[in-house]
């Protein structure tokens, strides 16, 4: 099988040259660990790779490929290299993730130290609030984070990256908690509103008794320990009987 899905029209001679191939493949690996041939791929001008069955123990879906040349005019091909490659079903890692974008809230134990590249995105200096748009609102925004003293604030992106992670998360409008609740935060008494933008979308619950107090909630989130939740008749416990009182007591008793 010849497959030209890259470069141009395989080489008759270095297509045709399985068995030279074969022959430096196992001139470096064990016979047993070579399998059928499974194709050639044209990787260049007059350049051929030819691929193997890996039959080596672990390696299930890896393919060895021994790539060939043949100069112009030569009626004779030369090795060029042989590697082992994975294959549609091979087993392989998963693709590396940097170590700053694998940490998840709650991976922080106490004394971990996490520091924030010096031009992260997702701050910005205090006097600019992150933006070179001129809004009053921002440029009270910044004025107040001055005062407070913080070198740096929350970027317009920060801002949006919480916004957005808050909004999809577990506090959101979309979570099986919000799906199934009674009516949503923004008509609880426990929700204490936030100031700045991120208050016309969130406000943290204060409901010791809720799966999300102490968390930013969504406007639109909610849960069944709505500050105005009342029971349907059905699920009200049961009135208590009226009290029966016992009059025969040891002093009965030893009267008689
Ligand atoms: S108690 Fe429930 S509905 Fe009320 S603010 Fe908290 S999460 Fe929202």
């Amino acid at each position: 099988m010849i497959t030209a899905a890259r470069g141009p029209k395989p080489d008759a001679v270095a297509a045709s040259a399985v068995d030279a191939a074969r022959e430096a493949l196992l001139a470096l690996v064990a016979a047993g660990e070579v399998g059928e041939h499974l194709g050639a791929v044209a990787e260049g001008e007059r350049v051929v790779s030819h691929h193997f069955a890996c039959a080596k123990k672990g390696y299930r879906g890896w393919v060895w490929a021994v790539t060939v040349a043949r100069a112009s005019r030569a009626k004779q091909v030369t090795i060029d290299e042989v590697v082992l490659l994975p294959g549609d079903d091979a087993i392989v890692a998963p693709a590396w993730v940097p170590y700053k974008d694998r940490v998840a809230p709650g991976d922080l134990s106490p004394g971990d130290l996490l520091p924030v590249e010096a031009d992260d995105p997702r701050l910005a200096p205090g006097q600019s609030a992150g933006d070179e748009v001129v809004d009053r609102d921002v440029v009270r925004e910044a004025t107040f984070e001055v005062g407070l003293g913080r070198s740096r604030v929350l970027s317009l992106e920060g801002r949006d990256q919480a916004a957005q992670r808050w909004y999809d998360g577990d506090q959101g409008p979309e979570s099986a908690l919000a799906q199934a609740a009674p009516d949503t935060c923004g008509t609880c008494g426990f929700l204490v509103r936030l100031a700045g933008p991120l208050s016309t979308l969130f406000g943290v619950c204060a409901n010791g008794n809720a799966n999300d107090d102490g968390r930013a909630v969504s406007l639109d989130h909610g849960c069944g320990a709505h500050s105005e939740v009342q029971l349907a008749k059905r699920h009200q416990p049961e009135p208590m009987p009226e009290p029966i009182v016992d009059h025969f007591s040891d002093d009965h008793v030893e009267s008689f």
